[in-house]
């Protein structure tokens, strides 16, 4: 499906496109039009652009291609949420989904397909990891989906993959999304989620302090913490923590910690307790999320636990919030229709 040579246009910013337009000897206002196609509109053919000249579609077309996205599954969960599962040039496929609130829409994105980090409660961690997106098949989501939603206030980098380890084509899908010929949304409108890669959340702070930041920690314990994400070997809590103090300082922003919660292994008021000295100092929030069963490995605790556990916090002066369930009836966690969807089918439209 991908022409092999040409170039993804989708993923070159305003710049890069008006200089290699500019080297063609195509006008610099055709670059800003094109864009503003690509980015605003989300066409998916030279074609579609109807205020470029055919012959220039013609020329676009042999030396460039925009990154082809092809919708498979779609469910709509009965709370709104709706899931995507989108396949790839290569025949890979990644997963979106777009969580309509009162107040916010946010679309939550992968920047993977599959994953390294092969967290034990997680679908995309257990399948492997394949390759990075580029920015383009990053933008391509978010674009895409707003195109039959409404206004789009929240992007989060949430679904299939480890947004830190793909560090320059998340920047790059950043600014594009951010640039005002496209979809123009500001940089505090973006979280990135990550398990924890040190190098670059100190590289995060130096160069892009007004993006979110939530960091998967799940564990408040070394020892726990090996047990559920292999990546805790390579970065113990004292380095992850020394990294979350400095972008804290840094950007004066604050982190937002993930804790996925499983029946039995760290949902205990000990953890908890282990929890609020870990944090104690730090600029943040938590966002306890009960765990949502992938192959029958963990299961979530009950309700009354999952409350305590958030009141202890709580009442330790720590910001804390529970996840509302949403999209289960569809299968919303991560990684999670992708292992079930089987073949392409169109389940709703
Ligand atoms: N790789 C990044 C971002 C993608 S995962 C990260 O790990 O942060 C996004 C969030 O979904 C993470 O907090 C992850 O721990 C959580 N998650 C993964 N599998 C889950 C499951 N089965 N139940 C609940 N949350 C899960
Ligand atoms: Fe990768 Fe995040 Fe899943 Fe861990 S939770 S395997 S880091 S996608």
């Amino acid at each position: 499906m991908q022409k092999k040579g040409t170039i993804e246009i989708n993923s070159l910013s305003l710049n890069h496109l008006q200089q290699l337009f500019g080297e063609a000897k195509i006008p610099k206002y055709r670059g800003e039009q094109v864009f503003c196609w690509l980015h605003k509109f989300a066409v998916n053919c030279f074609t579609d652009m109807t205020n470029i000249p055919s012959s220039l579609q013609k020329e676009l077309a042999a030396s460039f291609h925009i990154t082809p996205l092809m919708p498979m599954v779609k469910r709509t969960s009965a709370d709104g949420t709706v899931k995507y599962l989108f396949g790839l040039f290569d025949g890979q496929t990644i997963e979106s989904v777009l969580i309509p609130e009162e107040d916010r829409v946010t679309i939550c994105v992968s920047t993977q397909v599959g994953c390294a980090m092969g967290c034990r409660f997680c679908a995309t961690g257990n399948s492997g990891f394949v390759r990075n997106l580029s920015s383009g098949e990053i933008t391509r989501q978010v674009e895409w989906i707003s195109q039959e939603n409404a206004e789009i206030t929240n992007i989060v980098f949430m679904g299939m993959g480890e947004p830190l380890l793909n560090y320059s084509e998340v920047m790059d899908a950043i600014k594009l999304l951010n640039c005002d010929e496209g979809m123009a949304l500001g940089l505090r409108r973006f979280t990135i989620s990550t398990c924890g890669i040190v190098p670059r959340i100190y590289q995060l702070a130096d160069e892009q302090g007004q993006v979110g930041l939530a960091v998967s920690l799940h564990a408040a314990t070394d020892q726990k913490r090996r047990q559920i994400m292999p990546i805790a070997k390579k970065y113990p809590l004292e380095e992850l923590f020394g990294a979350c103090h400095y972008y804290t300082n840094k950007t004066r922003r604050r982190i937002t910690f993930e804790y996925v919660l499983i029946a039995g292994l760290n949902d205990g008021l000990d953890d908890a307790a282990e929890l609020v000295n870990l944090l104690a100092g730090l600029n943040c929030h938590v966002n306890l999320i009960p765990v949502n069963p992938v192959g029958g490995l963990y299961q979530r605790p009950e309700s009354r636990q999952i409350e305590s556990f958030a009141r202890y916090l709580s009442q330790n002066r720590i910001a804390t919030s529970i996840r509302r369930e949403r999209g289960l009836d569809i299968e919303a966690a991560c990684g999670q229709l992708k292992q079930t969807a089987g073949e392409v089918v169109h389940e709703d439209s």
